[in-house]
């Protein structure tokens, strides 16, 4: 009985997804198992990042680059992009070094070129530009390489820059107006976005609250950016204009909702939603909620932009501002048919998925 159960959750995985495509790979070296979901290539190849992960079961690897690929294909139709969405996890016993994990990522370039394009990587989870490069020895699909190695490097910046607008926009619905002076906004997570999210807001005006699990890197960023550290079991609890997500998914649930003490909630974290019903929730509680795929794009819009488009940076600007533009047409819609703003912009993730 419990012998056949994971081959039947398999089965039920498989068959209730609505993707196109599941590459499943044995890196016998390593000891890994790699999935590789191309959810659609409708739009365009499938692009999305690699993540590297130490996973308790397959089926939790498996469904984490299915639901992952998915989500990519909504962000990259809602941002415009001439590409489907994709997701690769390799599945380690453990995160390798050193020369273990070169050759490992060189194995996994191989099975990358092997589908000739159809799916195209990025950085992820416990990957970074290093891999990227060492990715792009063995084949031309990988984005997000370091500058030296001719990719356009960490994605993180351009998706602060995005979720800065992303919260302007969310302002301007909530409040009438964009501007930032004497906002009060808790930026969770000092990491690669938040950090550089903190900057963006002060320097317009923004009285800015940071919090970390690692409290040093949360009093850095917050002497920095003349704010002050917040303890991470009072993030909820604290009286803010904007709360903004920028660390780990699914914190927005059942529990947490009630609890929080903000008007808008627009931050970097992929998945933020634990279940749709916390979308639903935070509708009914009046706290406007940026679509997580929709404000964080700015990274997948700067890598495919400068290294697939050929865009000037004046253009990944412009882009990036669209993102704040695109939110207030999906905040009108919502108000206009009464539903959630996750709602509104998974409506217009099919509509653009449908004009193709
Ligand atoms: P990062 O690893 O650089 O930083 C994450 C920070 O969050 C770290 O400082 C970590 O200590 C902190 N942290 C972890 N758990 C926490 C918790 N429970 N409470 C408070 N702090 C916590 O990551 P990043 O690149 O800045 O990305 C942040 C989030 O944005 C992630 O969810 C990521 O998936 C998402 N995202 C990032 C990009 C990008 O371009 N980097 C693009 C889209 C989405």
């Amino acid at each position: 009985m419990t012998e056949s159960r994971p081959a039947l959750m398999f089965e039920e995985l498989l068959e209730t997804w609505d993707g196109e495509t599941v590459v499943v790979h044995r890196d016998r070296e390593s000891g890994s198992w790699i999935f590789v979901c191309l959810h659609s290539t409708r739009l365009g190849p499938a692009g999305g990042g690699t993540r590297m992960k130490v996973y308790e079961t397959l089926v939790e690897a498996l469904q984490d680059a299915m639901r992952l690929s998915a989500a990519m294909t909504r962000k990259l139709a809602v941002a415009g992009l001439p590409f489907g969405g994709g997701k690769a996890v390799i599945a380690v016993p453990e995160i390798p070094s050193g020369e273990q994990r070169r050759a490992l990522f060189l194995r996994y370039a191989d099975l990358v070129a092997s589908l000739g394009g159809t799916f195209r990587t990025s950085s992820d989870m416990n990957t970074g530009e290093a891999d990227m490069d060492v990715i792009g020895e063995r084949t031309e699909y990988v984005f997000g390489r370091s500058v030296e190695a001719g990719g356009s490097g960490s994605p993180a910046p351009p998706t602060a820059v995005g979720v800065y607008h992303g919260i302007r926009a969310s302002l301007s619905h909530a409040f009438g107006s964009d501007d930032l002076g004497g906002r009060v906004i808790v930026v969770q997570g000092a990491g690669g976005v938040g950090s550089a999210l903190a900057d963006h807001l002060a320097n317009a005006g923004a009285s800015v609250l940071v919090a970390d699990i690692d409290p040093a890197r949360a009093d850095a960023v917050a002497a920095r950016v003349g704010g002050a550290a917040l303890p991470v079991d009072q993030l909820f609890e604290t009286d803010c204009d904007v709360y903004a997500p920028c660390a780990v998914g699914s914190i927005l649930n059942v529990e947490s909702v009630p609890q929080l003490r903000c008007r808008i909630v627009a931050g970097s974290a992929n998945n933020q939603l634990a279940d749709p019903k916390a979308a639903e929730m935070l509708h009914a509680r009046g706290i406007l909620y940026a679509p997580d795929y929709v404000i964080n794009a700015g990274g997948a819009i700067a890598i495919v932009g400068l290294e697939q488009l050929g865009w000037s940076k004046s253009e990944l600007d412009t882009a990036l501002v669209r993102i704040g533009e695109t939110l207030r047409e999906i905040y009108q819609r919502a108000d206009a048919r009464g539903i959630s703003t996750a709602s509104a912009a998974d409506v217009l993730a099919e509509e653009q998925l449908n004009v193709a």
